[in-house]
């Protein structure tokens, strides 16, 4: 059984006066223990793929599979991290990492002894009665990371989480989450723009076509011996990658102005 299974989702948004196709046909499956990384046109919809797994909206039509059971509304089996970590700067890092089963009302003694292991495990029981502001960006992605893992979720939906970091900051927080990841045995679904991340990252890379949304190709990277992303980036076959991406990236481009070219002239 496959972790995850998106069957022919499509996604319409309805306003009053329009309604914007944002998904179209979209299948494919995750399993168990795998990275996988979308990528697509800016716009394409892929925040709203992530937003479908995590049950946030509902499909127009179409289904989708979570650990077997169909996706019906939030469910509390996935994990959000987004590119802003959303610490609350009232709270102090171990609060932070404990909102998650607060709200949940799960903070049972054995959740909270977890969470302990967790901040321990992951270097951030020196900072565990700091503030947010008194952490660097790299450490407060990492604890947005552990409060995410927190409830521990089966399935971690990363939505471009890297993207308010400054280059050197952005590779080494690569790294460390997803080592992370790896440590916890998580699945992972993370949206970028950036293609040298995905390949960096990903056991499969999910290529979006322009809006609507549809699957143009999954990509296998085979980098499965490098054990992290940065010794990723070194292997041969690394620029390889990147150049049949950005091809396939860009055909979409194309498509785009041939379309706009054979568009009547106001
Ligand atoms: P991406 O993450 O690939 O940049 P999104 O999933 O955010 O793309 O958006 C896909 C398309 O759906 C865009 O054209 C966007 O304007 C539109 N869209 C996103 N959210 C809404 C919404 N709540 N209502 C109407 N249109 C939306």
């Amino acid at each position: 059984m496959h972790i995850l299974e998106l069957k022919n989702v499509n996604l319409t948004y309805y306003s009053k006066t329009t309604e914007t196709n944002a998904l179209k046909d979209v299948d494919f499956f995750v399993d168990e223990g795998e990275f996988i990384a979308i990528v697509g046109p800016s716009g394409c919809g892929k925040t709203t793929l992530l937003s479908l797994v995590s049950g946030i909206l509902k499909p127009t039509s179409g289904r989708i599979f979570l650990n077997g059971k169909e996706v019906t509304g939030v469910n509390e089996d996935v994990g959000y991290m987004l590119q802003h970590d959303h610490l609350f700067e009232w709270r102090n890092i171990r609060q932070n990492i404990r909102l998650g089963l607060e709200i949940q009302k799960k903070l049972t003694p054995e959740n909270s002894d977890r969470i302990d292991d967790l901040i321990e495990k992951y270097g951030l029981k020196e900072f565990a009665k700091s503030f947010p502001h008194q952490l660097s960006g790299g450490m407060r992605q990492r604890a947005a990371l552990i409060r995410t893992l927190a409830t521990n979720p089966s399935v971690l939906l990363l939505d471009e989480p890297f993207g308010a970091l400054d280059f050197q900051t952005r590779l080494n927080v690569c790294d460390d989450v997803y080592s992370i990841i790896k440590k916890e045995q998580k699945t992972a679904l993370l949206v970028t723009h950036d293609i040298n991340e995905a390949i960096s990252m990903a056991d499969r890379i999910i290529i979006l076509s322009k809006r609507p949304a549809t699957v143009k190709n999954i990509h296998v990277t085979n980098l499965g011996t490098y054990s992290s992303p940065l010794s990723r980036r070194e292997s041969p076959d690394f620029s390889k990658q990147f150049e049949k991406i950005w091809k396939e990236l860009n055909d979409n481009e194309t498509q785009t102005r041939v379309i706009d070219q054979s568009a009547p002239i106001p």
